[in-house]
């Protein structure tokens, strides 16, 4: 999630910042599902207002009517939990407290149908928003999408789905389910990077900017725009050179995609015989299943708190477990490394607003709530290979922490392994002591490369991973592992760098966990590495001898 400075205006063309929440850049026209203000405003003449309920209310079955279409063709292609969640939203558009609410913002307010459409979804979700239960919570947009699907219905707007950039306040899952198969990007005024569009927007590969404010609706429908989620902003009047850009990202994304596919099977190895494990950052069923397509082995980090941003309180045993299962469940006997909560920073929920803490230090502040996230990715991923990873480690005595609360949840369980986060300066240097109490390490090149270079990671458009000040703390780390007879991974951004990446693997990194959309493409590029030269190419930047480099791996 990386956040641009406002308001920069590049030649003609208009720069709107935003977060990116899915990479790539796309081109296209805009699709404007939402307007900045919509429909007939004033008010309705009370002679008129039971007509217009009446009209309310045949919008909101329409609307239903369309979601359960939309189920149907779900279910139809195998989409059984996209289907499960679209269904949900058939029952918003039929809820009694909706209507009612609709109906009451006609008739005793005046509103005009689409505007009670909209308004009545929005109290609804505002009361969503609310509940202390982050699944409930996470309903709010679509609830939203719900009253504007049937607000379009009432204001004779509804369309069917046609290629371009999606441009909207926020989207639901059936928008995505419906639009998606036709978006070349999306660009919300609103949502969050964990919503449902956000992540179908990853898995499928399609740049998506999230945060843009009120003024992307001033965008109008059929405008020529470009979506950069490489650097989170959406682009007005681009340029031609910017627009040739997009388009040549496009293609070459869609292209990687169907090699990625085709060739799946095949194993990750180098031209010299060095096979690099390639795993997947999914958090989601969509992501697995786009990153099991692409050849994944299993999920090398699952961002658990990603799932529990806007919780009210620490989740609960099983709300974690209904929220872990559905993944966890498709793994097989494959990797599954499950992240512990690393909160704070930017990714603060709001009953841990006060603190300054990150990571497994807030959670060794809470004993309870530490158990109990053990227990569920016990209970959770019963068939997998389980890996507990520790996140934002500082010091051995941490993990050992951890430990024996995993050892006091296990009742007889078989032990998961257990591996620590390298992503502070702290963790690199005292790598040796935390390989010995490790079952594996892994590296968040994305934190520890801001911390070692003092850099802002929201702000900073660059992740300079092969600093020298970076690539010796890796380079240590993994020698520690090495010693220590442990894997090392990588699961920061640098691992699907095309830069980073051969200089990863010379410095002898086992495994490679990389965004789903992307495991096809390092895939590839791993068999196109030379493990010698990449040897070479590393010893250079770190500035070593070839005789060190020989006893390396
Ligand atoms: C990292 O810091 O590289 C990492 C993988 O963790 P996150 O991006 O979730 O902070
Ligand atoms: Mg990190």
């Amino acid at each position: 999630m990386r956040r641009v400075r406002k308001g920069r205006l590049a030649g003609h063309e208009s720069v709107m910042p935003g977060v990116s929440a899915a990479p790539g850049v796309a081109a296209g026209v805009a699709v404007v599902l939402d307007r900045a203000t919509g429909g007939r405003s004033g008010v309705v003449p009370r002679a008129k207002r039971a007509a217009e309920a009446e009209r309310a209310g045949e919008a909101l079955r329409l609307a239903a009517a369309e979601l359960e279409k939309i189920t149907a063709d779900l279910r139809r292609d195998g989409r059984r939990e996209e289907a499960d969640i679209v269904e949900t939203g058939v029952l918003m558009a039929m809820d009694p407290i909706l209507t009612a609410r609709v109906e009451s913002l006609v008739v005793e307010s005046g509103l005009p149908a689409d505007y009670a459409l909209r308004a009545g979804a929005d109290q609804t979700a505002a009361e969503l928003a609310e509940v202390a239960d982050a699944t409930l919570a996470q309903r709010a947009d679509d609830v939203r999408s719900v009253g504007r699907r049937a607000a379009a219905h009432a204001q004779g707007t509804a369309r069917e789905a046609t290629e371009g950039v999606l441009v909207a306040t926020s989207l639901g899952p059936a928008d995505v389910a419906q639009w998606a198969p036709k978006a070349k990007g999306i660009a919300l005024a609103a949502g969050g990077i964990t919503a449902h569009a956000a992540i179908v927007a990853r898995s499928l590969g399609l740049p998506m900017v999230i945060g843009v404010g009120p003024d992307l609706l001033q965008i109008a429908d059929g405008e020529e725009v470009v979506v950069d989620g490489d650097r989170g902003v959406v682009v007005r009047r681009p340029d031609p050179e910017r627009i040739a850009l997009a388009r040549n990202d496009a293609g070459r994304r869609r292209a990687a995609r169907e090699i990625a596919i085709a060739r799946r099977l095949e194993p990750a190895q180098t031209k010299d015989g060095r096979t690099i494990r390639v795993l997947a950052n999914a958090s989601t069923h969509a992501e697995l299943r786009e990153a099991a397509q692409q050849g994944a082995e299993g999920i090398g980090l699952l961002r658990s708190e990603l799932l529990f941003l806007e919780a009210a309180a620490w989740p609960g045993f099983d709300e974690q477990v209904g929220v872990l299962r559905p993944v966890l469940s498709h793994l097989g006997g494959r990797a599954a490394t499950v992240r512990l909560f690393d909160f704070g920073g930017d990714k603060t929920p709001p009953f841990l607003r006060d603190t300054t803490a990150r990571g497994v230090e807030i959670l060794l502040d809470a004993p309870g709530a530490l158990r109990s996230q053990l227990a569920a990715i016990m209970a959770a991923g019963a068939d997998a290979e389980m890996r507990i990873l520790v996140p934002m480690v500082t010091g051995a005595g941490q993990l050992q922490a951890v430990r024996r609360a995993l050892d006091a949840v296990l009742d007889g369980r078989r032990r998961p392994q257990l591996g620590a986060m390298i992503e502070t300066p702290e963790a690199a240097l005292d790598a040796n002591a935390i390989a010995k109490h490790a079952d594996f390490l892994s590296i968040g090149t994305n934190d520890l490369t801001q911390l070692v270079l003092g850099l802002d990671r929201e702000q900073s458009k660059t992740a300079p991973v092969t600093d020298v000040r970076v690539l010796r703390l890796i380079d240590a780390t993994a020698r520690a592992a090495r010693s220590a007879g442990i894997l090392v991974d990588v699961c920061g951004e640098a691992a699907s760098d095309p830069k980073a990446m051969p200089i990863l693997v010379g410095l002898g990194i086992d495994e490679l966990s990389v965004a789903a959309a992307r495991v096809g493409q390092v895939r590839q590029w791993v068999r196109e590495l030379d493990f010698a030269d990449c040897r070479r190419r590393s010893d250079e930047l770190l500035g070593q001898s070839g005789h060190a480099s020989r006893q390396r791996v």
